[in-house]
């Protein structure tokens, strides 16, 4: 939607919850030579401190979006599995709405702005986040298929304009702000 400043892409990657670097089912399987169930040694203190955050809820960027949205009224629930259909648990959930909002880390849902791919481990970064993207596009085809509507967004949108496109799916007059 919006490409935030250049100060943003400074910021470490926040990534969603449910995303461990190495999950042994038949999604994270690599192609060719890359084995997706096995992580390369950390190359970097970046490169480890990525890991730690992977899978980490209420991140910065979620938080400043709940905040303006709790200020305009809005209620939500927060980090809930939509349904049994998939395994992906949505940053912020209205089930009766079936409305599902996915903030997405830049890095490792390769942002085109701002996501970049590492240098060390090259092969085997670049089957792991083409392998987060095809995640990303089942799970919103499963959920769109069970009359989901989804809503996604980059950590690095203004958390404003978020919160404007949140509302205007909600039908919620944006002049509360
Ligand atoms: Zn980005």
């Amino acid at each position: 939607m919006t490409v935030g400043s250049p100060a943003s892409l400074s910021r470490p990657p926040e990534p969603l919850d449910g995303h461990s670097p190495v999950v042994a089912d038949e999604q994270s399987r690599g192609v060719g030579d890359v084995d997706l169930r096995r992580s390369p040694a950390a190359s970097s203190v970046a490169v480890r401190s990525r890991f730690r955050r992977q899978g980490r809820r209420d991140t910065a960027p979620e938080l400043a979006v709940r905040r303006r949205l709790h200020a305009r009224g809005v209620r939500y629930r927060v980090d809930v599995r939509p349904c049994q259909e998939t395994r992906a648990r949505g940053d912020l959930v209205w089930k009766g709405r079936r409305l599902i909002v996915f903030i997405d880390g830049c890095f490792w849902h390769s942002c085109p702005s701002c996501g970049h791919q590492p240098h060390a481990n090259a092969a085997w970064w670049a089957e792991k986040l083409a392998a987060n993207v095809r995640r990303d596009r089942r799970t919103d085809a499963v959920l769109t298929a069970q009359g989901w509507r989804v809503l996604r967004f980059w950590e690095h949108e203004e958390p404003d304009a978020v919160a404007d496109a949140i509302c205007a799916a909600l039908g919620r007059e944006l002049s509360a702000r």
